[in-house]
């Protein structure tokens, strides 16, 4: 049996709950079947990568045409669709450089070196020091399980990166509190993912861009999850009318290729220079080309109004089942189609209950259910979801 294999093969670093085992051999749009052919409703899609949905056109024509011309070459030279998707995300955000490489976690590597790098160029100072946000998610190499402000990942790993503080998400003071002149720069995510999906406040962020302009350090937004078009923004950032000086995405970027990419202004990049960073996989040319086609229907007229109105469509649909429940659901929250509906427990026997009836979702701990579907699911498909979702809190909680 393959699964057997799987335990015995691959080291063992993902809960695969036995409830909720899964092969699942093939897509289309939100749906995915399992290797007996059982269609689900995809709402995990990927956890935030499959943003146009399984097998879309756009994608596979565009890494299919780019195969057939030249799959790597090396960052030694020039590459054509890099060029190109650097120009896009440049043209479209607040950056004005774009440094490529494979994953979440290696663009916020980058973001972390080239904030110190910048620290200690602009002051001639040791300013090392970064400040992040309790409950954040920033990936597992050491510096980000460090930036990362939850213990569970970081436990076992210890000695951790020297250089990070920690403060509350949503709290300007705390951050205040931490800050000293050893301080080079703040990181967080616009909206926590991984964290269970908390949105920052318009004051917070506001209060954390005069924060690094008084004191002439930089803002990291980590957009690895909120980014490309899943708030309804191309950028969560642009919902606050304000600026970070670098951000990181990830996730979606690459339509369910590997790829990262730490974007930041002309300030910031002057921490870098030539030697500082590579990557040899880093803005692989199929990679790229495919993210270019990404962007392009991220980027068609219409497209993230659609997103904001789903996701509020979404929301409303969540908020009448929390009227219904009113006991078990404590919370909805989210913003486009990143959404969480928080429940008092008993979260992964909702999740377990939705997958045997066809609908997969993501459970954060005991009771923070989170909906990640691609942003071009259809109305049909988050009623059908929602449905699902009703059964599965009748059959847990019946009675209750
Ligand atoms: C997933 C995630 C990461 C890590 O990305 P990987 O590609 O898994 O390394 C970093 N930051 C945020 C906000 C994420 O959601």
């Amino acid at each position: 049996m393959l699964k057997e294999e799987d335990r015995k093969f691959i080291i063992n670093t993902y809960n695969r709950r036995a409830d909720l085992t899964l092969f699942i051999t093939k897509g289309k749009g939100t749906l995915v079947w399992d290797e007996n052919g059982k269609e689900y409703l995809d709402f995990v899609g990927g956890l935030a990568v499959n943003a146009l949905g399984h097998a879309s056109s756009p994608v596979i024509d565009a890494a299919l045409k780019q195969m057939k011309k030249i799959i790597h070459a090396s960052n030694l030279y020039y590459s054509e669709p890099q060029i190109k998707l650097a120009r896009q995300l440049v043209e479209n955000s607040a950056a004005d450089r774009v440094f490529f490489c494979n994953s979440g976690a290696e663009a916020n590597e980058a973001a972390i070196k080239l904030s110190r790098k910048f620290g200690k160029l602009q002051h001639d100072a040791d300013k090392f020091e970064i400040i992040t946000a309790l409950n954040s998610f920033h990936g597992r190499t050491l510096a980000t399980v460090t930036a990362t402000g939850q213990e569970k990942y970081q436990k076992g790993f210890e000695p951790l990166v020297p250089g990070f503080r920690y403060a509350r998400f949503n709290d300007l003071d705390s951050f205040k509190a931490q800050l000293s002149d050893a301080t080079c720069a703040i990181m967080v995510e616009p909206v926590q993912g991984e964290g269970g999906v908390y949105v920052a406040t318009q004051d917070f962020l506001t209060g954390l861009r005069r924060l690094c302009d008084e004191n002439d350090i930089l803002l990291i937004f980590d957009e690895v999850q909120c980014g490309m078009g899943r708030t309804g923004k191309l950028f969560a950032y642009e919902h606050y009318g304000i600026q970070p000086d670098i951000f990181t995405l990830a996730k979606a970027l690459g339509g369910g290729l590997p790829i990262g990419a730490m974007l930041c202004n002309e300030k910031a990049a002057s921490g870098f220079s030539p030697g500082d960073h590579a990557s040899t996989f880093g803005g692989n040319p199929v990679v790229c080309a495919v993210a270019q086609a990404v962007m392009h229907e991220i980027l068609q007229e219409g497209f993230l109004g659609d997103v904001i109105a789903k996701g509020a469509f979404f929301q409303e649909e969540l908020h009448l089942l929390k009227k219904r429940f009113p006991k078990i659901i404590s919370e909805i929250r989210g913003k486009g189609l990143i959404v969480a509906m928080e429940l008092k427990e008993k979260g992964p026997a909702i999740q377990s209950f939705c997958q045997e009836n066809g609908l997969l979702i993501n459970c954060i701990g005991e009771g923070i259910l989170r909906f990640l579907p691609p942003l071009n699911v259809s109305r049909e498909e988050i009623v059908a979801a929602v449905d699902i979702l009703q059964s599965a809190l009748q059959e847990v909680f019946d009675g209750e």
